[in-house]
């Protein structure tokens, strides 16, 4: 089983100084790969740069020009959450890059499955702007890019980030050939993402929610997993399975409440690569979007190898959370089957 690591000491580059996103998350992430021995059981897949024309796929030239001579200035805010250094564009074209050698590798059947440890992260970025630490919307692009360069008709995104990825479903709310599936907390950090927003016009439908209550944890959403993503992402058939990873629905990430553990984050995965090997010959690519803890992180990030390398044994050092609530949880997943046709 031939898993890729898209990683390059530019990400590095991308200097927040003490912001929650910072390169702490992949040197750490990187070395606990190194140290387990899966590292060496991995294809590295060097980045490239995104070219012009890729980003703006999904970006404006405008707003990506503006990026780039930010950085010339030496950096600054772009948004109250997101900051740049001088390296930070150069970085982000490597992200995004990072994602389309992962597309390549995956597609055309050298690799089954592949995760960029990239920052920054993407799917908050819009179209002109930038929002909640992501600037480029890596995976966004990857889908247009893998839509274009490879004929496909259908990508399914599935983002399990405990925020909204409001930039990707910007991205593709009116486009069929994308569907969109997001678990996240609500009401919380972007404010998007209620179950009522399903996609527009030819888009109608490829948009899926399903909002998360604060305090919930595993086994909602390995539910939401097993009896929503499993029937849509069946109905939709798709031809590639690009996933949006982000661990701060970990119980011990503080950004956000929810109370999921390491061993869901891989018992979700071993479902996306069920999904992948029955519907899309495996293939199946990660991106790292959010995930402040960094023991999180890097157990996180372990855990997904080892499920993609078919290692049969997770490692779990945090452990489940202590407290579990589910209160609300069985109306609410019977309104959002309702919404999307799941018996
Ligand atoms: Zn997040």
């Amino acid at each position: 089983m031939k898993a890729g690591l898209v990683y390059d000491p530019i990400y590095l580059e991308h200097d927040t100084g003490d912001h929650v996103e910072n390169s702490r998350r992949l040197v750490t992430a990187v070395s606990s790969l190194k140290e387990a021995g899966i590292k060496e059981k991995l294809t590295c897949l060097p980045p490239r740069p995104a070219l012009l024309e890729e980003l703006e796929m999904i970006h404006a030239p405008e707003y990506i020009s503006y990026v780039k001579s930010k950085a010339e200035k030496g950096g600054g805010w772009l948004d109250p959450d997101t900051v740049m250094s001088p390296k930070s564009y150069e970085a982000a074209l490597y992200a995004a890059g990072g994602l389309l050698v992962a597309v390549g590798e995956v597609v055309k059947g050298g690799m089954n499955s592949a995760f960029a440890l990239v920052r920054p992260p993407g799917h908050h970025a819009l179209h002109d702007r930038a929002m909640g630490f992501c600037i480029f919307n890596n995976m966004a692009i990857a889908a247009k890019f893998a839509l274009s360069k490879f004929s496909l008709n259908r990508i399914l995104i599935a983002d399990f980030d405990v925020h909204h990825g409001n930039g990707t479903q910007d991205a593709f709310y009116a486009d069929p050939k994308v569907l969109y599936f997001s678990t996240h907390q609500y009401p919380f950090y972007p404010g998007t993402g209620w179950m009522d927003e399903t996609g527009t016009g030819e888009g109608e439908g490829t948009t899926v929610n399903f909002p998360m209550a604060a305090g919930w944890g595993d086994e909602e959403y390995l539910r939401a997993f097993n009896e929503v993503l499993v029937p849509v992402a069946r109905r939709f058939q798709p031809q590639l399975i690009l996933v949006s990873a982000g661990f701060d629905a970990h119980w011990a990430d503080h950004l956000a409440m929810m109370r999921v553990s390491v061993k869901a984050f891989a018992q979700m995965v071993m479902i996306l690569k069920n999904l992948a090997a029955e519907l899309c010959q495996g293939r199946l690519i990660f991106t790292l979007e959010g995930g402040y803890n960094l023991r999180v992180v890097s157990s996180s990030i372990k855990a997904i190898f080892d499920v993609l390398l078919g290692n049969s044994e997770i490692d779990d050092p945090l452990g489940e959370a202590e407290v579990k609530k589910a209160e609300g949880f069985d109306g609410h997943i019977r309104k959002i089957k309702e919404i999307h046709h799941i018996r």
